[in-house]
């Protein structure tokens, strides 16, 4: 299957996902749980729609445990991600129904001061390819920034025996956490580990 075939079939999957805030919860306590977003000063999240894993709890997490928190905003072709204060913070819809903060200089984070970013994804497989909404805006935007990247999904949406495919431009993330288990690229590298639940 292309590209756009599998985000057709992984759409229609996410939407008939059940129980997603008991398998979101368990998910945000996975990335909670990492030494890599225990580690991470700014941590770049996104505010979740509702067929995704939802990122509340640990948006609400991070900002108590005083870490930077950033959110993407669409800016022509580009993502940029800009630092809220608080959780009830007014976010605005985007022309793709995403909510983002409200840009402006003093609280856009640069991209070299990022560590860590949870990275969203329509479909995701076990090589750690993300397949993302079609745009290309994460690819863009993580390239080359030696950012750490956890991508999240629930394990419906984690390929089996298969795999994405995937161009140049296409950026691998350094784990995916799905609530059955962790999948790493660089146990080493990267501190976080591959676990099946219940081992
Ligand atoms: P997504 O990652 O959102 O699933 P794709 O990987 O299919 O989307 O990329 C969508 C479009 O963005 C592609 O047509 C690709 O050419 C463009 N794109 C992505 N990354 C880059 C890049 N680094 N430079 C130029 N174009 C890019
Ligand atoms: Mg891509």
């Amino acid at each position: 299957m292309d590209k756009n075939e599998l985000r057709r079939k992984y759409i229609e999957i996410r939407n008939n996902i059940e129980k997603k805030e008991e398998k979101s919860y368990i998910i945000q306590n996975e990335i909670i749980k990492t030494d890599a977003y225990k580690k991470a000063q700014v941590v770049a999240l996104y505010k979740s729609l509702a067929s995704e894993v939802n990122t509340d709890y640990l948006i609400e997490h991070s900002l108590n445990l005083k870490k930077i928190v950033c959110l993407p905003k669409v800016e022509g072709e580009d993502i940029n991600f800009y630092q809220i204060n608080d959780s009830k913070e007014k976010l605005l819809a985007s022309k793709f129904g995403v909510f983002e903060p409200q840009g402006n200089v003093r609280r856009i984070i640069p991209k070299g001061a990022i560590d860590i970013a949870i990275v969203p994804g329509v479909a995701f497989d076990e090589k750690c390819n993300r397949l993302g909404f079609g745009k290309g805006y994460y690819d863009r935007f993580l390239k080359s920034s030696g950012i750490k990247t956890i991508g999240i999904c629930f394990e419906n949406q984690v390929l089996k025996d298969d795999i994405i495919p995937t161009q140049k431009h296409d950026v691998l993330m350094d784990c995916i956490i799905a609530e059955e288990r962790t999948i790493s690229k660089d146990i080493q590298k990267y501190d976080i580990y591959i676990k099946e639940k219940g081992m």
